[in-house]
C-alpha cells in the first residue's frame, strides 16, 4: 500500500470518527431539547387544563374550553378514588401510576416505549381531585430519525469527498517525491554521477533531501574521480622504472658485460618502486585511520636542533645558507619519527625547490596561544626564498602526486611528500599549512598542541 493511499484512508477514517462524534454530541443536545419540549408542552397542558377547572361545593366543573387532548397530551381528571371524571388517557398504558402531585415521572407502556406522566392535585370538599397530563416521550425517535437521514446522505458523500480530496491532494503533494525518486533512478541506472536532483527554489523538506542527495553525490563524483586520477598516477609511477628494469635487463641479457651497471640500475629503480609503495601504504593506512603511532614526550627544540645540525653541511654543500632560530623547552607528544619525518620532508622541499643564487633557508620553532581555545601550539615552520608557489596551487600541493611542474618528476620529485607530511601531522593531532609568495619563497607551518602544563 502506497504512503498516499495510507494518508488518504488514515485522515478519511478521521474524518468518519470526527463526522460520528458530531453526530453524537448533536443528537445527545437534540434529545435533551426534544425531552425537555415535551415535558414543556405536558406541564402546559396541565397547567392550562388546572386553570379552567372551578372547584365547587359538591366536587369540581370543568369549563367548556378546555381542551382534553391537545398536542398529543392526555388529560383526564380523577376523583378522590381515582375514578376518572373526564378527559382521556392513552390506552397504550395498562397499569397507571400512583398519583404523586406536581411530580414528573416516567412510565413505559406495553412496548416498553417511555411515555411522561405529570399530577396536579385540587383540594375539594369531596376530596382530593387530580388532573393527570400523559404525553408519549417521542423525542428518541425523532433524533433516531435525523441521524438515519443524516447516515444515508451525509455520510458516504463526505467519505467520498474526503477520500477523493485527499487523493488529490496527496498526489500533488508526493509529485516532487516522485520527481526526485525519478531522478534517482536514473543516476542509479546509468551511474552518472555528475547528474543532479532538480527541485526548483521550495524550501521544504523534499527540497532539503535533493540538496543533501545533491552533495553527496558531488562528494562521489569528487571521490571518484580522485580515485581514477590516483590509479592513473600509481600506474603511470610504476610504468616508468618498470621500463628501465624490462629494458636494462634486456640490455644485460643481450650483453653479460653491461651487465654489472644495468644490474645497478636496476636496483636503483626497485628501490624507488618500494619507496613509492611504502608511501602509498601509509598514505591508505592513513585514510582507513589504521595507523599505529608511538606516542610519546618529545623535547621538539631538541630535535629541531639536531635536525639543524644534521642538515647544515649538504645544505652549505650546496651554497644554500640554513638557519634555525628554535625556542628552547618545547614538549610536545606524538611519534618522534613522524615529527622528523615530516620536518625532513619540508626541508628537503625547502633545497629542491631553491633558487640558483642566495638562496636562504630558516628552520623555526616557538610557540604560540591559540586565540579561540587559549590552547598552546608548537609551531615549526619552514621558509624559503625559493620560486614560490602560484596562489591556484596552494591548496593542490596536499594532493597525491600533484607537481607544479610535471617536470619535476625528473627531481626525485614523488609528489607524495606533502600529503605524507600531512596524513603524519593530522596522525598527532596537529596540522599544517602553507603560505606563498610567488617568485618570492614559501613557508610551511606545522602546529602540534604542547604538552599540558607548559
Ligand atoms: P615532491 O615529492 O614532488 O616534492 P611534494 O608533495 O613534497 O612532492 O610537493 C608537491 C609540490 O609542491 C611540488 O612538486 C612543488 O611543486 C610544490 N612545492 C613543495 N614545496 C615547495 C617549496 N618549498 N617551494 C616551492 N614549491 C614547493
Amino acid at each position: 500500500m502506497s504512503i498516499r493511499l495510507k494518508i488518504t484512508i488514515w485522515y478519511t477514517v478521521i474524518v468518519l470518527i470526527m463526522a460520528l462524534g458530531f453526530i453524537g454530541v448533536m443528537t445527545h443536545m437534540e434529545n435533551e431539547n426534544a425531552a425537555n419540549e415535551i415535558k414543556a408542552r405536558l406541564l402546559e397542558v396541565v397547567s392550562d387544563v388546572s386553570e379552567k377547572i372551578d372547584v365547587t361545593e359538591d366536587g369540581v366543573r370543568v369549563d367548556k374550553s378546555a381542551r382534553f387532548n391537545d398536542a398529543g397530551v392526555y388529560i383526564a381528571l380523577y376523583d378522590k378514588n381515582g375514578e376518572m371524571i373526564e378527559g382521556r388517557h392513552p390506552i397504550e398504558i395498562s397499569k397507571l401510576p400512583d398519583f404523586d402531585d406536581r411530580s414528573m415521572r416516567t412510565e413505559k407502556d406495553e412496548e416498553g416505549k417511555d411515555w411522561y406522566v405529570y399530577d396536579s392535585a385540587f383540594e375539594t370538599n369531596a376530596g382530593t381531585v387530580w388532573v393527570r397530563g400523559i404525553v408519549k416521550d417521542a423525542h428518541e425517535e425523532e433524533s433516531r430519525n435525523a441521524l438515519i437521514r443524516f447516515f444515508i446522505l451525509a455520510v458516504p458523500l463526505l467519505v467520498l469527498l474526503s477520500f477523493v480530496g485527499g487523493y488529490i491532494i496527496t498526489h500533488r503533494a508526493f509529485a516532487p517525491v516522485r520527481k526526485v525518486t525519478r531522478a534517482a533512478e536514473q543516476i542509479a541506472k546509468d551511474g552518472d554521477l555528475s547528474r543532479r536532483l532538480e527541485y526548483g527554489s521550495g524550501k521544504d523538506e523534499i527540497k532539503h533531501l535533493s540538496d543533501i542527495f545533491n552533495r553527496m553525490f558531488g562528494r562521489l563524483q569528487l571521490n571518484m574521480e580522485k580515485e581514477k586520477r590516483f590509479t592513473a598516477d600509481v600506474s603511470h609511477e610504476l610504468r616508468t622504472p618498470l621500463s628501465v628494469i624490462i629494458s636494462q635487463s634486456d640490455y644485460a641479457l643481450q650483453d653479460p658485460d653491461y651487465a654489472g651497471d644495468a644490474l645497478g640500475a636496476i636496483n636503483k629503480e626497485a628501490k624507488d618502486m618500494s619507496s613509492l609503495l611504502s608511501k602509498l601504504l601509509f598514505l591508505s593506512r592513513s585514510d582507513a585511520d589504521t595507523v599505529v603511532i608511538e606516542k610519546e614526550d618529545i623535547d621538539l627544540s631538541m630535535l629541531c636542533e639536531a635536525i639543524f645540525e644534521e642538515q647544515q653541511g649538504a645544505f652549505e654543500a650546496e651554497g644554500i645558507t640554513l638557519r634555525s632560530n628554535v625556542q628552547p623547552g618545547v614538549t610536545v607528544s606524538g611519534d618522534e619519527a613522524m615529527i622528523m619525518n615530516s620536518i625532513l620532508n619540508l626541508l628537503g622541499n625547502a633545497f629542491k625547490y631553491r633558487r640558483e643564487e642566495g638562496a636562504e633557508v630558516t628552520l623555526r620553532l616557538r610557540t604560540e596561544t591559540a586565540d579561540v581555545r587559549r590552547e598552546k601550539n608548537a609551531v615549526i615552520s619552514v621558509t624559503d626564498n625559493g620560486p614560490g608557489i602560484a596562489p591556484e596551487n596552494i591548496e593542490r600541493i596536499w594532493d597525491r602526486f600533484f607537481r607544479e611542474d610535471p617536470d619535476e618528476r625528473k627531481k626525485d620529485s614523488s609528489g607524495l611528500g606533502l600529503a605524507i607530511v600531512k596524513a603524519m601531522v593530522d596522525v598527532n593531532g596537529g596540522t599544517v599549512r602553507a603560505e606563498s609568495v610567488k617568485g618570492e619563497g614559501s613557508t610551511f607551518v606545522i602546529e602540534l598542541p604542547v604538552v599540558d602544563g607548559q
